[in-house]
């Protein structure tokens, strides 16, 4: 059998996995600081992770240490089992299988035409013409842009949000196994920030690719992930599904700088006063879903 990414399919586990992993900046400078603290995570294939955290907690720094790009000070990285730190070939295709869309990815678009930016990956690895002409054409399928329309013109004559949307292309037109996202809507307006989410929603749900998003914004990050990590001072201080968490762990949400959605708020105040509403909701409709048949119940709607 071969997944979609035309691999087969083996026996083993497929994983990225962090065993005590600790990251210094500035190690023996006066500025040394200690950005993660042994952290021990498994991300399994097929999962949606949500990261949120306040600003400086590190999400930034444990997202780039999954594909190489920093190398922990302590511990270490594997990636379906290898060992990130080696200098194998084994190595170089396991980090190949990690896509990183960074933080205003637009910054790193270059080429002269949006085709050819997204071809750049894949012409690197090497494959021919037609191949890279049709990852070009999948990729910008899936973010939504057309190929005939946009294929030549210049990236830097696009909207910003079009323009996150090519850089976004990129990294897909290489095929990850594992998409991380480091705030992919940043700087967004709602109706792009809507497109970009609703892009990777679908390309989770067509092909299961494994989805790292890093988010400060909780209500995006509980529509979408079924896993959420939330990062205190360069620790993981909790790790579970995003409805349960809110549900049972508000005191440490609170202590690490970060909010429920306000539809969870809604819900636990009407329960707290009485109204049998479900709280473990994932979106503003399922809630009001839930208000809607609660207030059905006691005769309170037709
Ligand atoms: P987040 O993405 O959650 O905002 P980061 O991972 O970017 O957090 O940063 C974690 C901590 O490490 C912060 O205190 C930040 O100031 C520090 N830091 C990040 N990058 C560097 C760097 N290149 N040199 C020194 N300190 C850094
Ligand atoms: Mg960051």
């Amino acid at each position: 059998a071969a997944n979609h990414y035309g691999e087969r399919i083996g026996r083993c586990f497929m994983s990225i996995r962090l065993e005590n992993v600790s990251h210094v900046y500035g190690r023996k400078t006066p500025n040394e600081h200690l950005a993660l603290k042994n952290i021990n995570l498994e991300i399994k294939e097929g999962e949606f992770v949500g990261i949120i955290g306040h600003t400086g907690s590190g999400k930034s720094t444990l997202v780039q240490l999954l594909n190489g790009l920093l190398q922990p000070t302590e511990g270490t990285v594997y990636v379906d089992g290898t060992d990130l730190s080696c200098k194998s070939k084994e190595a170089v295709a396991a980090r190949r299988r990690v896509g990183m869309v960074f933080q205003y990815p637009e910054y790193q678009l270059f080429e002269e035409t949006v085709a050819d930016d997204i071809a750049f990956g894949p012409k690197n690895y090497g494959l021919s013409e037609a191949e890279v002409t049709e990852r070009v054409k999948e990729a910008m399928d899936f973010v939504g842009l057309d190929y005939e329309t946009y294929g030549k013109r210049s990236p830097f004559r696009l909207s910003g949000g079009q323009m996150r949307r090519v850089a976004i292309a990129g990294i897909i037109a290489m095929r990850p196994r594992y998409l991380i996202l480091d705030e992919p809507s940043a700087g967004l307006d709602p109706v792009g920030r809507r497109e970009i989410f609703g892009q990777i929603e679908r390309r989770y749900k067509e092909t299961g690719i494994t989805v790292v998003l890093v988010s400060h914004n909780m209500e995006d990050i509980a529509a979408l992930a079924n896993r959420l990590i939330i990062l205190n001072r360069g620790e993981i201080a909790a790790d579970g599904v995003p409805t349960e968490i809110f549900a049972t762990e508000r005191d440490v949400l609170q202590a690490a700088g970060v909010d429920v959605p306000p539809v969870t708020h809604v819900l636990q105040y009407l329960k707290e006063r009485g109204l049998d509403v479900e709280t473990r909701v994932k979106t503003v409709s399922d809630g009001t879903d839930t208000i809607y048949r609660a207030l059905r119940r006691n005769g309170h709607a037709d």
